[in-house]
C-alpha cells in the first residue's frame, strides 16, 4: 500500500531522514521506534504530504505522491497532542473528520455515533471536550482520524500523554479495533512495549536511518546491532 524509495529530508546540511526505504502492506500495522530526534515524526509528515522530500519517492497504492496534495492522499494523521477543538463538543470534533471526506450531511449524525461506539464512547457526542479524561480525549481524536476511512492511518505517539496502565489497555483495544476494521497503520512511538504490543512489524530508527526492521519477535530476539540492543534494553 505504501512504499518509500530512498526518501531523504535535509535541513541545511543535516539529513533528518536519510535514504529511507520502507514498505507497508495493506492491513499491516507498522510501528516506528527510535530515540527522540531520530526522524520519526518527520517520516510521518512526509507520507502525509506535510513535509516535502529532498530526495526519493513516496508511493501510495503504486501512485507517486509527489504532486498529490495532503487532502487527496487518503491518509489520516493523529498527532501526539491530539489537538481536539475545545470549543466544539465531542460530536463536532468527530464530524470535522467526516467533512474532510466530504460526507453528506444526512448520514453524518449516525456516522458520528457509529465512530464513537467504535472507540468505546457511545452517546458522548454532546459532551464538552474539557469534561473528558485524557484517555477519552485520545479516543475522540482517534474517532476523528478514523472518520474519513483513510486507506492509511498514521498515529504519532497516539497514547503519548497517558499513564502506563491506561496505555497498556488502550493498546490492546487499538490492536483489536484495527484488525476488525482491516486498517493499515503506520504508528510512531518511543515506547517499545507499546510498539511490540501493537505492531505486526517494527522499524527502529537511528539518526534518520532504519537501524532494523522486522517482526517484534525478530527484533527482540536478534537485535541487528549494538544500538538496537541497547535501545531495547534501556527503554524498560
Ligand atoms: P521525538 O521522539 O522527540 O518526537 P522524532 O524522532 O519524531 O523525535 P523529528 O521530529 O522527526 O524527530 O525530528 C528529527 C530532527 O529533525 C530533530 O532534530 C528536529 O530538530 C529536526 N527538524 C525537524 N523539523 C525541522 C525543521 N523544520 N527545521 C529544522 N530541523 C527540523
Ligand atoms: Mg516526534
Amino acid at each position: 500500500l505504501l512504499r518509500l524509495d530512498g526518501v531523504s529530508v535535509r535541513f541545511g546540511d543535516r539529513a533528518v531522514v536519510d535514504a529511507v526505504d520502507l514498505e507497508v502492506a495493506e492491513h499491516e500495522i507498522v510501528c516506528v521506534l527510535g530515540p527522540s530526534g531520530s526522524g520519526k515524526s518527520t517520516l510521518l509528515r512526509v507520507v502525509a504530504g506535510l513535509q516535502p522530500v529532498s530526495a526519493g519517492r513516496v508511493l501510495l497504492g503504486d501512485a507517486d505522491q509527489a504532486a498529490v496534495p495532503v487532502h487527496r492522499r487518503g491518509v489520516g494523521l493523529m498527532f501526539q497532542d491530539h489537538q481536539l477543538f475545545p470549543h466544539r463538543d465531542v460530536g463536532g470534533n468527530v464530524a470535522f473528520g467526516l467533512r474532510m471526506r466530504g460526507a453528506s450531511g444526512g448520514s453524518s449524525a449516525a456516522r458520528v455515533e457509529e465512530l464513537l461506539e467504535l472507540v468505546g464512547l457511545p452517546g458522548a457526542g454532546r459532551r464538552a471536550v474539557a469534561s473528558l479524561s485524557g484517555g477519552e480525549q485520545q479516543r475522540v481524536a482517534l474517532a476523528r482520524a478514523l472518520a474519513p476511512s483513510p486507506r492509511l492511518l498514521m498515529l504519532d505517539e497516539p497514547l503519548g500523554q497517558l499513564d502506563r496502565g491506561l496505555r497498556e489497555r488502550l493498546v490492546v483495544e487499538l490492536r483489536s479495533l484495527f484488525s476488525r476494521l482491516g486498517t493499515t497503520v503506520l504508528a510512531v512511538t518511543h515506547d517499545q512495549g507499546e510498539a511490540f504490543a501493537l505492531a505486526d512489524r517494527v522499524v527502529v530508527m537511528r539518526d534518520g536511518r532504519i537501524a532494523q526492521a522486522g517482526t517484534p519477535l525478530e527484533v527482540w530476539q536478534r537485535p541487528a546491532s549494538e544500538f538496537v540492543a541497547r535501545f531495547l534494553g534501556f527503554e524498560n
